[in-house]
């Protein structure tokens, strides 16, 4: 094998020995196979090549200092994945199957677990596609779980560090009562515009508005957005939200740490009253907020300096990361450690 250079990773794709994968077909999911080709013999009339029967996940492995191989709140992950299934009427995986193809996708693919030193991790990638060839709108009766992975680096190679984000009126994500609750890749391609054109205008991340009313905050293209004020965490809650992980692991932290919670409508104006601001999801944990430019309105939010996170960013972001890593306890049962 070639070494891995560790200290280099991006968050790309590497391939790895083994991909897993459940066939549903007669009402049943087939016996997790073991596959070493990364690519798939797919019907050209499959449902997910033309109407978009597509869910996924992402989630990550972590080698501690003591060597074992730690996967973060896999149930959570695969209890999602039902949630997004059943928006877009395709097969449920079983929990038990989801998390059996979790681990043993991990477990055969130990060898790319990135070393504790490296502050890398191994992403884990499910994917549920609907294969039934048809022209005709209608759910698919044959679905496929893959479940591939990948080492990826740590998010921040230059440390933790805070990026300015925009509004962009001209752009919505999803809509009130459509998919953003759900981890489906047409939420995405909705919006890859906006995503460019925040990119090219040097910011990190669009932060979407609800789209009904332009009122209030929704979330950061593929994160949840949070506020710090008074000794208490505010995270939006709308319908078009997809449910992170992390934003959730990232609330009992901070009640744990003697703060306040609040899920609620947050208008844009009360950005002005954050102490703190930051994206959270699985890629980054927390992405701290420097700024936010609301373009339309000819407003801008500050929240700190382009080279200091606020404090609270910091001390959940550590907080999170050691339990992930075993350097410190799991008393919430989020970690399940693999021989
Ligand atoms: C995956 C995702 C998140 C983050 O969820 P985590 O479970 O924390 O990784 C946030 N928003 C969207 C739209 C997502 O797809």
């Amino acid at each position: 094998m070639d070494t891995i250079d560790w200290s280099n990773l991006s968050f790309g794709y590497m391939k790895t020995d083994y991909n897993v994968r459940s066939y549903y077909r007669d009402g049943k999911w087939s016996e997790p196979q073991l596959e070493t080709s990364e690519y798939l013999n797919l019907h050209m009339a499959a449902t997910c090549l033309h109407y978009g029967q597509e869910v996924f996940e992402g989630q990550k492995a972590f080698m501690g200092k003591d060597g074992k191989v730690r996967i973060f709140r896999m149930r959570d992950n695969a209890l999602r994945m039902q949630s997004s299934a059943r928006g877009i009427l395709m097969a449920e995986p079983p929990v038990e199957l989801f998390e059996e193809m979790v681990v043993t996708a991990v477990k055969k693919n130990r060898r790319f677990v990135p070393p504790y030193e490296s502050g890398a991790s191994l992403y884990i990638r499910p994917l549920l596609i609907g294969t039934t060839a048809q022209v005709g709108v209608r759910p698919a009766k044959e679905y496929l779980l893959i479940v591939f992975v990948t080492p990826v680096g740590p998010y921040f190679k230059e440390g933790f560090k805070p990026t300015p984000m925009v509004i962009l009126r001209e752009y919505d994500r999803a809509a009130p009562l459509g998919t953003g609750r759900y981890k489906v890749g047409g939420n995405y391609a909705a919006g890859l515009p906006a995503d460019e054109k925040a990119h090219r205008m040097g910011y990190s991340s669009v932060l979407y508005l609800d789209a009904k009313e332009k009122k209030y905050i929704d979330e950061c293209g593929p994160a949840n957005f949070f506020g710090i004020k008074n000794n208490t965490y505010v995270t939006p809650e709308s319908t078009s939200i997809l449910p992170s992980i992390t934003n959730k692991s990232l609330m009992q932290l901070a009640k744990d740490m003697g703060m306040k919670i609040e899920q609620r409508r947050v208008p844009v104006e009360e950005l002005s009253t954050f102490e703190e601001a930051g994206a959270c999801g699985t890629a980054a944990v927390i992405s701290p907020i420097s700024r936010i430019d609301d373009l339309a309105e000819n407003k801008t939010y500050v929240f700190c300096t382009d080279d200091k996170p606020g404090p609270v960013c910091e001390k959940l972001y550590h907080k999170l990361r050691a339990i992930q890593y075993g350097d410190e306890p799991d008393p919430y049962g989020w970690i399940t450690v693999l021989d």
